[in-house]
């Protein structure tokens, strides 16, 4: 019996007579979640043929809007990556707004954010900013599709940006992978095609051939671009009739041709000359994986209304007992296991995908986890209630219930996927089609798209470095080294075998017997009921020398959900890095036990994150209130357990081995981010030494740890918010406390000693030279560099302090971005940021380029720094009061989530500042800053040399870049050097001196410390 199965006809009445009283208001145009009470909805069809939904939020503080264009990649033709590119160049201007970069520097003056993207079959362009602006916004954003001047001198530039964008991802094994999957499909259907485009594709290649790549760019556009392929959602707080009005004012005018149409591509994207295969390819990171793709005949996109494809992805992805994960884990060849559509599907054609994390076990035994995966899919073919209604009535029941209580997306996320669905759905089904409710029951489709799911219809990948051998073949775009042969016979018997096919005899794999179909869920809510007290911020419900508990009732995001917060400090957990890897090690085995437990509860919405942290372990948990403490007690069950799964151990050292081996092959800006942090934070320690310590940590080891050491003496903060009372809060807290009772014999753990709390501390940069640590590239393959550049501005306590840091960033983020990334073009991922190290700000800038060295990149920020100063001294008093206020606004919007309030307080909690209305305090500094005093806070943590503390980490590519950096960067001596010609610009600007430093533990030793905030 499906437990939750109401018709969407009773939820839309519902939402409409219940939670809106009035009966004034249209109907929904289609079934809407009962959390989005405050959202009307309304389709318009402008005299153009331009579709566009309105959507009336009166709780929105943001208004957002998406426009998504029925062609994407797939309309490339013989221009790899135009449509990518066309897509870039619609940002420069147009004929009514011609400055360039007008656009975006609107959106971001005016609190917003802009962004788009190309996919085979769309393109989406999309972006949010504060209500009242809106409607000048939108005027800017549909003369994109009036009248843009796709500027001729903008399109080298453009070009080199996109060029960057594709290095970056180069070394991805995503990326990798997934053009391998193009490169091995049928060589005459676009969808073979390289789509993201390089210089070479879009500059170079079409002036050999005499084609100037602007005029490609322009006819591209009028080719492709047309009012009846264009769908439009715009959200905010405005009424219907007002969004209306707008829409049909700016967008009325966008030129509709009839004779463009979507580019539709035939469903042969892979022919069988294509399949049953199997292909082999070494990846960059150390990961050894198997990946199973079947085109299939039924398109989920299609048949949308009965998603075939979802309801065997729930069974083949399932993890509880009887699943194929569930097999694989008790054998010890697998980590990690997804099921579904592939991304490799478009429109017309789905691909069923299953891909399974290997051990080194697994990957030896890989052609029996395939035969596995066979194995389940063929009980599910024969087994009476393989596909059976009642399974399809909870999977159902779970997506209704999820649905009707989703917390309520941002308008920005919303436009865009709301714009997506009206591409491919009907009206009447959208929102629940975009959020998974699958509408009807078919099973004569699901049997067709299981039969197809075959290995004579498969394409199957592996993936691992020990196949470099066998992989004599190099994929043109992204050189990977791969092979390609059909699926080995011996392959085919063990499939064969497991699937009790006549030819061959029984399988040898044992444990195929113990697959079966899911049990049903226990974790299903069964009391959605609302409490009625509200409380506006934490406050402490009992504070003792075990436990401080904090408890805030807050019913207002109108769903049954709470969120509970648990950090265990223990003062041995971090103490040396062998302890901290027993720990890592502990939290590992304890999620891996819990697989089966929590799986079930993620499908029914409840989830828990486990980490190991400085200060011990922290358990967050969210999801509906009435089943939120079983999952606890399960959770905590195991986190307190000290026996260890002895089986599991070697899987899980290794996984941690995998882990720290592969965070050499980080993207560069990854591996700043990371040192900065291992630089800054007091107590850190490296993962190098993680790396040295765990081949000597044996199961012994962390078996005497975990019973002796760890546990034995505690203190835990808990925080406790959402649909949850303060009798239910307290009950849980006791469940704790006497689950370590428990652990530690009568009189429970100890509590940790007043000496032993835990600190937090960072490390104060010095003042009077700019400090470089210089740390070349751990992957010799990738050629990107990176570099950041904080400058310290101190504790989070000085409020006026951080009002002043974050008006500083807000002015200097566009000008950054502008002078840096669209005038120098200096790397894809340039940003300039305010960012925290525990609870010490600093203004960060933050670039990682393939085209140049970070000493250069260095060097060019340190240039921008006066430009920014004059900029700010050139802004009037109306500017710069206007920037204030958009930044007013930007930090009084309300959490949308009930998880986001929760982590905001949880934040001030666990970092010990307590400061619950910050936003609210902090808006209050900044009214009285004067514009003086953001210049007089420039100069004195950024520009002057005598005070600021300026710290930098570059990771420095290991090839060479072009003569322009000199001897800039690797072979820097330790040592005080006068700012020179190595530095050219750091001269210009400080005069002072440059600090370069090889041993960062020394370096910090050295400094001085932030007093610790906890
Ligand atoms: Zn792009």
């Amino acid at each position: 019996m499906p437990a939750f199965k109401p018709s969407p006809k009773e939820y839309l009445l519902e939402t409409t007579t219940t939670t809106m009283p009035s009966t004034t208001l249209p109907p929904q145009p289609f079934r809407t979640p009962r959390s989005e009470f405050d959202c009307q909805y309304k389709i318009i069809k402008l005299g153009n043929g331009l579709k566009a939904l309105l959507v009336s939020d009166t709780q929105a503080d943001k208004a957002a809007a998406s426009l998504d264009v029925r062609n994407g990649s797939f309309a490339d033709g013989d221009i790899n990556g135009i449509m990518h590119f066309l897509e870039h160049m619609l940002f420069y201007s147009s004929s009514k707004y011609p400055e360039e970069d007008a656009y975006s520097k609107f959106i971001s003056q005016h609190g917003g954010k802009t962004n788009a993207y190309t996919a085979n079959e769309s393109t989406n362009y999309h972006f949010d900013v504060n209500p009242e602006h809106l409607e000048p916004a939108l005027d800017r954003f549909a003369q994109f599709f009036i009248a843009p001047l796709i500027s001729a001198d903008g399109v080298e530039r453009e070009a080199q940006a996109v060029d960057s964008e594709h290095k970056k991802n180069l070394n991805i094994d995503g990326w990798r992978r997934y053009e391998l999957w193009k490169h091995t499909s049928n060589k005459q259907h676009v969808f073979s095609r390289f789509a993201t485009g390089d210089f070479s594709t879009l500059i170079e290649q079409p002036t050999k051939k005499g084609l100037s790549p602007h005029s490609l760019v322009k006819e591209w556009y009028e080719r492709h671009y047309s009012a009846g392929l264009m769908k439009l959602a715009v959200v905010g707080p405005h009424s219907l009739d007002d969004l209306e009005a707008m829409v049909v004012s700016k967008f009325s005018m966008v030129p509709a041709d009839p004779s463009i149409k979507a580019v539709t591509v035939p469903r042969n994207a892979v022919t069988p000359d294509n399949l049953g295969k199997l292909i082999k390819v070494v990846p960059i990171k150390d990961h050894h994986t198997v990946e199973i793709n079947f085109p299939t005949p039924v398109s989920e996109v299609e048949h949308y209304t009965a998603a075939p494809m979802h309801y065997i992805s729930h069974l083949v992805g399932h993890e509880g007992e009887g699943s194929v994960f569930s097999l694989l884990r008790q054998k010890g060849w697998a980590t990690g296991l997804v099921a579904g559509e592939a991304n490799t599907s478009f429109s017309n054609q789905s691909f069923f995908m299953c891909h399974v994390d290997l051990t080194e076990e697994g990957n030896i035994h890989v052609k029996e986890v395939v035969a596995i995966i066979f194995a389940y899919i063929h009980m599910l073919k024969h087994n009476k209630d393989g596909v059976s209604e009642g399974i399809w009535g909870e999977v159902r029941g779970i997506a209704d219930l999820k649905f009707d209580y989703r917390d309520k997306p941002s308008p920005y996320s919303m436009v865009t996927s709301l714009t997506v669905g009206m591409q491919v759905y009907e009206d009447e089904h959208l929102l629940e089609a975009l959020h998974g409710v699958s509408l009807e029951y078919d099973a004569s489709l699901i049997h067709q798209a299981l039969n197809a799911l075959v290995p004579e219809n498969a394409r199957i990948m592996w993936s691992s470095k020990l196949l470099e051998e066998e992989c004599g073949e190099v994929e043109p775009v992204y050189q990977s080294k791969y092979s390609l042969s059909d699926i080995p016979q011996d392959w085919l018997d063990a499939i064969g075998s497991s699937t009790g096919s006549p030819s061959s005899t029984n399988s040898t794999i044992e444990g195929l017997a113990e697959l079966s179909l899911p049990k049903s869920n226990p974790f299903i809510p069964q009391n959605l009921d609302m409490i009625t007290e509200h409380s506006k911020t934490a406050e402490k419900a009992v504070d003792d020398d075990r436990k401080r508990i904090w408890h805030q009732p807050n019913p207002s995001f109108k769903t049954p959900k709470a969120v509970a917060m648990m950090h265990i400090h223990l003062n041995e957990a971090y103490a040396t890095p062998e302890k901290a890897v027993m720990s890592k090690l502990h939290c590992l085995l304890v999620s891996d036990a819990l697989t089966e437990v929590a799986y079930p509860a993620s499908l029914a919405g409840l989830h828990y994150r486990l980490s190991s942290t400085a200060a011990g372990f922290m358990v967050a948990l969210s999801g509906f209130s009435d089943a939120l403490p079983r999952l606890m007690q399960c959770v905590l069950n195991k986190v307190l357990c000290k026996t260890i799964a002895e089986d599991r151990f070697d899987i899980m050292k290794e996984k941690l081995a995998r882990e720290y081996r592969n965070h050499a092959f980080d993207q560069p800006y990854n591996q700043a981010v990371y040192e900065m942090a291992i630089a800054l934070e007091a107590k850190r320690w490296h993962m190098d030494s993680y790396k040295q310590v765990l081949p000597f940590i044996g199961l012994s080891d962390l078996s005497s740890f975990i019973s002796n050491t760890l546990f034995h003496r505690t203190w835990t903060e808990i925080f406790l918010t959402g649909n949850v009372t303060l009798e239910s809060s307290l009950d849980l807290a006791g469940d704790l406390e006497g689950r370590l009772a428990e652990e530690e014999g009568r009189e429970g753990a100890l509590p940790l000693l007043p000496s032993q709390r835990t600190e937090c501390r960072v490390v104060k940069v010095p003042a009077g030279q700019a400090t470089v640590y210089v740390k070349p590239g751990t992957d010799p393959n990738n050629d990107n560099s990176a570099v950041m550049v904080c400058f310290q501005v101190g504790p989070d306590n000085d409020l006026q302090a951080n009002a002043l840091c974050e008006l500083l960033v807000h002015v200097a983020k566009r000008e950054a971005f502008y002078q840096l990334r669209t005038v120098e073009q200096l790397g894809y991922l340039t940003w300039c940021f305010q960012h925290s190290t525990v609870t010490v700000k600093s203004i960060c800038f933050l670039i990682q380029s393939s085209a140049h060295s970070a000493g250069y990149l260095e060097s060019r920020i340190s240039a921008f720094l006066p430009v920014l100063l004059e900029k700010l001294t050139a802004m009037t008093e109306e500017e710069f009061e206007k920037h204030k206020e958009q930044l007013a606004v930007a930090k009084l919007e309300e959490p949308k989530k009930l998880r986001e309030a929760a982590e905001r307080s949880w934040r001030e909690i666990d970092n010990g500042t307590l400061r619950f209305e910050r936003q609210r305090d902090e808006v209050e500094a900044l009214k009285d800053v004067s514009r003086e005093q953001l210049i007089d806070f420039y100069k004195f943590h950024v520009l002057d040399h005598e005070m600021c503390r300026r710290f930098s980490v570059r990771i420095e590519a290991t090839k060479k870049k072009e003569e322009e950096e000199g001897g800039s960067s690797n072979e820097k001596k330790e040592g005080v050097e006068q700012a020179s010609s190595l530095e050219p610009s750091f001269k210009t600007w400080m005069g002072g001196s440059v600090h370069f430093i090889k041993d960062v533990f020394e370096w910090k030793r050295k400094q001085d410390l932030f007093a610790s905030s906890r």
